[in-house]
């Protein structure tokens, strides 16, 4: 059974509409991630599975149960904000139990569940302290707590990691997935992070003007992008897209015309348009001082070391970059972009749609 069902939802405030129309179901138990550029309207969604805000039209299910017309305090929801949204007056310990007191639950149940919680993050002795003398991480993880001692079916987790550093959000996602682990419960998670995105989530939904672009798992989303605006979003920096012109079996690049291979003659066969659009992630341009079949004479037109790789920018029908392991190349040197057909993608040009992949290919690595 799905657990979360979002069917033709759309949601409006006055003339605008926030979320369009939205199909989207949750499994119970998945880590869902919310994902897509600031305004998109994650965290509205994340109210309406909360009840914090009402759908404008269409239905929302919980666990099969239309819940359009529930109040948010009977849904089985814990939520974890952004600003952690502690009470200042309240110790660790208080705070942490406090959904537990609203909700009656007996006291002994109560004062083990909050040891649990206070054992699985790690704020043994800190159980007294207000929230003021904490530093950021204690602080989420109390929030985080709070949101696990409520052993609700919904965890709803908005940004829960952005007010942190860099070493302690990577040390705060596997703290997540572990308590995921430890209690199964459907998480939502809303961030604008890639890589938290690709790190903590079963399925990633990624959204765009309150447009759901594509719904897959962290590796279909980067190796099998279903649109352009999925291909660029995910990957940093993002995916080369080119205009490219199809002439019968060859694909014009610059000056070259590629033989494709077969499984991309067959996948590509019957499409309507000479234009289409080509797309090549940096970290799959190679680059060699070798001539060869399948290699476009470019030059180099400006070089960023990033330390453990290094960026090579070049121009082919538009301004690409190409990144590899070592400094190898100088600026204007001249040399070969060696075409990789089995890291292509493929997009119309008209509506930015994937062309699909060679039905040869199973999986991508
Ligand atoms: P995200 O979480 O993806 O950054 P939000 O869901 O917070 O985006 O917001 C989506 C859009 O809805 C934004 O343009 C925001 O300004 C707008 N919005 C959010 N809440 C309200 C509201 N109460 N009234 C009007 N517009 C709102």
């Amino acid at each position: 059974m799905n657990s979360i069902e979002f069917i033709g939802v759309t949601k409006t405030y006055g003339d605008t509409i926030i979320i369009n129309d939205l199909d989207l179901a949750i499994r119970k138990g998945e880590r869902m991630i919310l994902l897509g550029p600031s305004g998109c309207g994650k965290s509205t969604l994340l109210r309406l599975i909360s009840g914090l805000e009402t759908v404008s039209s269409g239905q929302l299910l919980l666990n099969g149960e239309v819940v359009n017309e529930v109040d948010s305090g009977d849904r089985s929801i814990a939520m974890v904000f952004q600003n952690y949204a502690l009470f200042p007056h309240m110790t660790v310990k208080e705070n942490i139990g406090y959904g537990l007191r609203i909700n009656k639950v007996p006291r002994s149940q109560a004062l083990k569940q909050i040891g649990d919680a206070i054992e699985i993050l790690g704020l043994e002795g800190l159980e007294e302290r207000l929230p003021k003398d904490l530093s950021g991480g204690q602080r989420q993880r109390v929030a985080l707590a709070r949101g696990v001692v409520k052993r609700a079916d919904f965890f709803l987790l908005d940004e829960p990691l952005s007010n942190l550093d860099a070493q302690l959000r990577g040390q705060a996602r596997k703290e997540l997935v572990n308590i995921h682990e430890l209690y199964g419960q459907t998480f939502v998670y809303v961030t604008h992070d890639q890589i938290e995105a690709m790190t903590i989530g079963d399925r990633i939904a990624l959204l765009n003007e309150g447009v759901l672009q594509m719904l897959d798992t962290p590796h279909n989303v980067y190796h099998r992008p279903a649109n352009i605006f999925t291909a660029k979003f995910i990957g940093s920096p993002s995916m080369n897209i080119m205009e490219v012109a199809l002439e019968g079996i060859h694909l014009k690049l610059g000056s070259e015309a590629i033989p494709l291979p077969e499984d991309w003659q067959a996948q590509l066969k019957g499409y309507p348009h000479s234009k289409i659009k080509m797309g090549i992630r940096p970290e799959d341009v190679r680059l060699t001082k070798k001539a060869g079949n399948a290699a476009v004479p470019i030059t180099i037109k400006y070089v960023e070391d990033y330390g453990n790789r290094v960026g090579y920018y070049f121009d082919v029908e538009a301004e690409m970059i190409g990144i590899i392991a070592e400094k190898r190349y100088q600026k204007g040197e001249q040399v070969y972009w060696r075409l990789t057909p089995q890291k292509w993608h493929f997009f119309d040009s008209k509506t930015n749609r994937s062309l699909g992949y060679p039905v040869t290919w199973k999986e991508r690595s």
